[in-house]
């Protein structure tokens, strides 16, 4: 369905939990945060049935993400019933991948297509800072895992802060020549209250530079359904370089998504603090077409742009 700008709105990010198993300094705070209690969390059949409605109206690609859905009990067997779904052509999840060496081969099998998994860091000891607890090991583990289980493409999240993981932008590029990788470098948001600091932001265009001063040329490639993303490649790289700039370049225009947030929240963008209980409509015991007119209304409060105010609620509890 289309938006009032024209844009194709065929993409709905469901957030399944508000728990993580990390602290990421950029995204959660340390301590303090008060979790949605769990039956203010949307159940597994509500959201099944959000996204049953959400696919009359055109939305075909469904993106797991939290919080950290992995930590969710029973993910794998709602992904094999959303994977039941007819009319969902694609069907993948955002991961910090701490779980992914258990859990990557069920959820291959129960239909799960690809996976995205957030690595800010290849040192052991600058991935548990920015982590606050994680494993490195444990990642990469969990990353060939997907691999080998046959999810495809593997995109690798980089955020980049300065004097933070700047200096591993090189290490990062590197990686590219070696692994099969979609390794994309995402440019850092202020969002909720995080860490965010004009000092530590650095452009996408500032990371190309330091690919290009350091590496080597960046050769650009296209590929289908590459969202917000610009894809460039390494002469004689296995993997692809990729690049997200939601700060410095217009990739409002490209925007082709809805959010649901763990506690039944639509967001219509990132960026606005604007959403809808849709879990009180269906809890107090909406029709479908009532549902399906909620999803229809989101669609149409989708801002035509990011707003310059600092979205409230911190990534962790949007659904990133
Ligand atoms: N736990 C999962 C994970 O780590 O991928 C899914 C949730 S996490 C909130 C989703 C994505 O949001 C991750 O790739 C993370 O790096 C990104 N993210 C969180 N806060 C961000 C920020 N302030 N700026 C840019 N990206 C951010």
């Amino acid at each position: 369905m289309k938006d009032n700008f024209n844009r194709n709105i065929d993409y709905l990010r469901v957030s399944v939990t508000d728990r993580c198993n990390l602290r990421c300094i950029y995204c959660m705070p340390q301590e303090g945060i008060k979790f949605v209690p769990h039956d203010e969390i949307l159940r597994y059949e509500e959201i099944l049935k959000i996204i049953r409605i959400a696919t009359t109206i055109g939305i075909s690609k469904i993106r797991i993400t939290g919080g950290e859905p992995l930590v969710r009990k029973d993910i794998v067997s709602f992904i094999e019933r959303l994977s039941k779904i007819q009319d969902i052509k694609d069907m993948a999840m955002t991961t910090n991948g701490t779980l992914l060496k258990k859990y990557a081969k069920d959820l291959y099998e129960a239909g799960l297509k690809r996976v995205n998994v957030s690595l800010d860091s290849l040192d052991e000891n600058k991935f548990k800072t920015i982590t606050r607890s994680g494993s490195l090991k444990d990642v990469l583990e969990g990353i060939e895992q997907a691999y080998k289980a046959g999810l495809y493409p593997i995109k690798i999240n980089v955020v980049v802060m300065k004097g933070i993981n700047d200096d591993e932008i090189e290490k990062f590029a590197r990686w590219s020549m070696e692994v099969p990788y979609q390794i994309r470098f995402i440019e850092f948001m202020p969002i909720g209250q995080n860490n965010w600091e004009k000092e530590l932001f650095i452009s996408g265009e500032e990371v190309k530079q330091k690919i290009e001063n350091t590496v080597g040329s960046l050769i650009p490639v296209e590929i289908k359904k590459s969202g917000p993303a610009e894809y460039f490649i390494l002469e004689g790289a296995k993997g692809l370089l990729g690049f997200i700039s939601p700060l410095s370049a217009h990739i409002c225009t490209r925007c082709n998504r809805l959010r649901l947030t763990a506690e039944g929240k639509l967001r219509p963008c990132l960026f606005s603090d604007r959403e809808i209980d849709l879990k009180r409509i269906l809890r107090s015991g909406a029709s479908e077409d009532e549902i399906r007119q909620i999803l229809i209304k989101a669609i149409q409060l989708k801002p035509q742009s990011l707003s310059d105010n600092r979205p409230l609620r911190a990534m962790s509890t949007i659904g990133g």
